[in-house]
């Protein structure tokens, strides 16, 4: 008889039978608040029924169009509508499954725009883990060991965490900047680099919000020596952050130019359905040499479907202003439970992607704790996801349409599981 691969992993132990807004049904019989929203995907909630209904009448009308070869209504109005909401000047699009071929094509497009072959990525970033995005991601090392050699051209930079440094958040940007210029002269010359990647908040790292001031130094250097900067919004885009899109808690167009050359998207585009995109200018995107990007199911037309159905119900329940409300009160509530527990040593957060970082008396990450209160949260009926270098972070990224009692019951439950691991 056939089984899974002994190698899962699972977070929960649920067997999900269905889900419905913020809830899974288990079959166990009980109803569980949803705070994983499968890493950060269902973002209009489970099952929401402008999207089922979208991606009904999508389903009868055309599944796979196969847009290198026939062009399809979903697509072209997806395009159009991510014009909308993109930052202005990003007004070429390309479509793929994952957050992971999305890295690529992003990497493949800088490689092919600027002749050159390095990419400098920023220290407990997550990018993905095919053997490109993954040489990108340096969250923890169960996604590299013994997997090597991965793609070669990876150079990778401190990113300006001070709660693992103990500085204040301005010496660490500071640090590193500096590292970063240190290394642009000693390690990968810009003649060398093709470019810049960076998650506004690292995720699977740690839930680590970057910082003005850090992307600032990026586009200055990234103009200064003609690299470009690639924008891994895979996890904090489409509303997650509060902000349509991460990025936008650092950088206001009046700052002068656009933050980012390539904005990468995925996970909360689709509610669910596997879609992502990279989006750029369009004199930059024409520099990908043509068939160099590509796939057989990129941009499916009930993906495209369900992207469109995703996007009205974020602008119509105007769920990113409710991700900003309700992830303000999340982050109040988990820093309160802080408050009485000295093993949470950092609480963190933007939007609805908030975590608290299990560290002993001297910062020292505690996975044990990290992991009991996310089982007695579970056991509780709460579903949580852990993340972090050494799976020391509990993180908290419920879907967009949660409400105010149901973060205050998932507080409710959060507390009595962080007493219980701690006890
Ligand atoms: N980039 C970021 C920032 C991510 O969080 C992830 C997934 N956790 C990825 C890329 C990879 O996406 P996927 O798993 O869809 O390949």
């Amino acid at each position: 008889m056939a089984a899974l691969s002994p190698q899962l992993k699972q977070a929960t132990g649920v067997l999900a039978e269905r889900g419905e807004g913020v809830h899974i049904h288990g079959a166990d019989g009980r109803r569980y608040l949803d705070f994983t929203a499968g890493i950060g995907v269902t973002s209009t909630g489970h099952c929401h029924p402008v999207v089922v209904r979208a991606a009904q009448e999508q389903v009868g009308t055309l599944i796979h169009g196969q847009y290198t070869t026939v062009m399809h209504r979903p697509l072209l109005a997806l395009t159009e509508r991510l014009g909308e909401v993109l930052p202005s000047g990003l007004d070429s699009l390309f479509y793929m499954n994952s957050g992971s071929e999305a890295v690529e094509a992003a990497v493949r497009l800088a490689r092919h725009a600027t002749g050159r072959q390095n990419i400098v990525a920023f220290h407990g970033g997550f990018h993905g883990r095919t053997m490109g995005a993954g040489a990108l991601t340096t969250s923890a090392t169960k996604f590299r060991a013994g997997i090597g050699p991965m793609m070669p051209g990876v150079v990778i930079a401190p990113f300006p965490t001070a709660y693992r440094y103990g500085w204040p958040q301005q010496q660490a940007v500071e640090f590193a900047l500096d590292e970063l210029d240190y290394l642009l002269t000693t390690v990968s010359s810009p003649q060398d680099t093709a470019a810049f990647i960076v998650e506004p908040v690292l995720g699977e790292g740690g839930y680590v919000p970057a910082d003005a001031a850090f992307l600032r130094g990026l586009r200055e250097r990234a103009d200064r020596h003609g690299i470009l900067l690639i924008l891994d919004e895979v996890q904090t885009g489409v509303g997650r952050t509060g902000r349509f899109w991460g990025h936008e808690h650092f950088w206001a167009p009046e700052d002068g130019r656009r933050l980012a050359d390539v904005l990468i998207t995925a996970k909360g585009l689709a509610s669910g359905f596997p879609l992502s995109a990279i989006a750029a200018p369009r004199e930059l995107m024409a520099k990908a040499r043509p068939g160099s990007q590509g796939g057989t199911y990129g941009g499916n037309a009930v993906a495209c479907a369900a992207a469109l159905a995703t996007l009205d119900v974020i602008r119509d329940e105007k769920l990113v202003e409710n991700a900003a409300e309700q992830g303000t009160r999340l982050l109040g509530g988990l820093r309160e439970v802080a408050g009485s527990h000295p093993s949470v040593g950092d609480v963190r957060g933007l939007g609805l992607m908030c975590a608290s970082e299990f560290a002993g008396p001297d910062s020292r990450p505690d996975p044990a704790t990290a992991a009991r209160a996310q089982q007695e949260a579970a056991a509780r009926g709460l579903l949580l996801l852990t993340c972090g270098p050494l799976g020391n972070t509990v993180r908290m990224i419920p879907p967009l349409i949660v409400t105010a009692e149901q973060v205050d019951e998932a507080l409710g439950i959060w507390a009595e599981a962080v007493t219980v691991a701690v006890a």
